[in-house]
């Protein structure tokens, strides 16, 4: 028989992602309506290893579903990587009497509950709040919506000046180790190459392609490059054009941080509610240290340990529809 949860801690850990403080909201007023006490911690790791913990009322979420960012701020912990950082942020959690954790971040922050949660007699509940999209286990995350909504509109004006002008752009997305943001946006706004962390880059192909279409006099071309493609990124993708094809206009854009902030989408509020709510849930149903996604629109529940071994990956699927529709 697991042990009961009363007073719970929840945090944002890691690279933030808009739709966290809908998520947060939703733990807070579940874990209320329970009957449970419920603190805020703050920056991630930073907050439990610094004490930085406090109270939270319903009144406390008020008026934050729309907006982006946390309002419990996120940091990168570097004590949390200690054997004596950890000890350390238990004693703090002990002192509130806390005996049960929502997290929400990426896999790093996952790899860190499932540490903790090893060591300590503390139950953890992680939920996938990133944009990448990256994490095993779950069909969204939160965020991951709102960023590639960005990233469209921010595309689809750059494509305005492009046809008016015919001209060539490459476009680099966010996405160091994933790059679902770039095969989504690059889809959705009709891109004739996407380039991606996860498949090798041939430019020679790439180039041959941009010389054939040239000759038809085919001079608007959309390239969108995730930050972490194996060739180098947007600036580096353009000089290789440039190099082998002189005659080429090739324009660089670099979307950057925009696409980590805003108001979060419907869809995203949504996500980030139900997978609050339902962490909750877990904690006080025994369901300990799991990491909570939604798969074929149900809940689902994976162990920790093992939701911080895999990677979300990017079917084969995917890429012939992109070779398909940019022809
Ligand atoms: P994300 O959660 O977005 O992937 P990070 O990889 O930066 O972001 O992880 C967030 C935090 O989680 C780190 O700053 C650290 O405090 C904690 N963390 C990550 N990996 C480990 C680990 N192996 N051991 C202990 N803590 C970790």
């Amino acid at each position: 028989m697991k042990k009961k949860v009363h007073k719970i801690g929840v945090l944002t850990s890691g690279g933030d992602s808009p739709g966290m403080n809908a998520c947060i909201r939703a733990a807070v007023r579940t874990a209320l309506y329970h009957g449970l006490e419920v603190f805020g911690i703050m920056r991630g790791y930073s907050g439990m290893v610094e004490n930085d913990i406090f109270k939270m009322e319903s009144r406390s979420v008020a008026n934050i579903i729309q907006r982006g960012g946390t309002i419990l701020k996120t940091s990168r912990c570097k004590d949390f990587f200690t054997p004596e950082g950890r000890k350390v942020a238990y004693n703090n959690l002990k002192k509130h009497g806390i005996d049960g954790l929502v997290i929400i971040g990426g896999d790093g922050s996952f790899r860190g509950a499932q540490i903790f949660s090893n060591e300590f007699d503390i139950p953890c509940v992680g939920l996938p709040g990133t944009i990448d999209k990256d994490i095993a286990g779950t069909d969204f995350t939160i965020g991951f919506d709102t960023a590639v909504n960005t990233a469209v509109e921010a595309i689809d004006k750059i494509r305005d000046t492009m046809d008016a002008h015919d001209r060539l752009f490459v476009i680099e997305v966010m996405g160091r180790d994933a790059g679902y943001i770039a095969l989504h946006s690059g889809i959705a706004t009709g891109a004739e190459n996407i380039l991606i962390p996860e498949r090798k880059t041939d430019m020679n192909e790439i180039i041959d392609q941009l010389a054939e279409k040239e000759r038809r006099k085919k001079l608007v071309n959309l390239i969108v490059v995730a930050e972490g493609d194996d060739f180098g990124g947007a600036n580096e993708v353009a000089k290789a054009i440039k190099e082998k094809l002189p005659q080429t206009e090739a324009r660089v854009c670099i979307l950057g941080h925009i696409q980590r902030g805003g108001s979060p989408s419907c869809f995203d509020r949504l996500i980030a509610s139900r997978m609050g709510y339902s962490a909750v849930e877990c904690l006080i149903e025994g369901r300990h240290n799991v990491f909570v996604g939604i798969v074929n629109n149900r809940m689902s529940y994976i162990p920790l340990n093992e939701a911080v071994k895999k990677k979300q990956r990017i079917s084969e699927e995917w890429m012939k529809i992109v070779k398909i529709l940019a022809s």
